[in-house]
């Protein structure tokens, strides 16, 4: 039996499905929805189903737009013949913040984990390939995660590319910056060392 009235239990409910979100926050979330003027409540309701109805994904890159294509495939300054590629549209943003890179992305969606049951055929490979096959493409930098489900994408994909002739490159791995060598674990530091360069 809940001790809510039916509406407050259900929305509790809702906010506990959310990632992160234990019992006790959703349970602060939907009092602090419940205290809003409808005016603040409607707003945020609809920018729930705005982001949810508007957003796609990207026909070339995958990448979560408004516009298809979107503002990075179509942007004059960018340079489209370097393809970056990551697993997830957090990881594009995060790119983008660097302001470093003005190359195009390609969002895979996901990892190659058999641990999990996800194969190559389960994330945005094929597109990837249809993508490079007209050799535009200089370049395809391999930016998924440094664990063992991104270690192992980037492998399968740089022996899918190497033989057609694009250059394909890993990020490097490292150590932190503000980051403290005393502390970082010794897979860390080892890549760290393997990607060291002249200065
Ligand atoms: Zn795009």
């Amino acid at each position: 039996m809940s001790f809510y009235a039916a509406p407050v239990a259900r929305l509790i409910e809702e906010f506990e499905k959310l990632p992160g979100v234990g019992h006790k926050t959703a349970q602060r979330l939907a009092f602090h929805v419940l205290n809003l003027t409808d005016q603040k409540a409607e707003k945020l309701a609809n920018a729930i189903m705005e982001a949810k109805l508007k957003t796609r994904y990207c026909s070339i890159c995958s990448n979560l737009t408004d516009t298809d294509p979107c503002s990075i495939c179509t942007g004059a300054s960018r340079e489209p013949s370097v393809i970056c590629i990551v697993e997830d549209p957090r990881d594009v943003v995060a790119m983008e913040r660097t302001r470093e890179f003005k190359g195009v992305y390609h969002v895979l969606h996901g990892a190659i984990s058999p641990m999990e049951g996800i194969g190559p055929e389960d994330i945005k490979i094929k597109e990837l390939l249809s993508r490079v096959k007209d050799g535009s493409i200089k370049e395809v930098i391999l930016a998924t995660n440094p664990n063992i489900e991104g270690e192992a994408t980037a492998m399968y994909i740089s022996r899918l590319l190497k033989p057609l002739g694009i250059k394909t490159t890993r990020i490097a791995h490292g150590i932190p910056v503000g980051g403290d060598l005393e502390y970082a674990d010794e897979v860390t530091l080892a890549k760290a060392l393997e990607g060291r360069r002249e200065i």
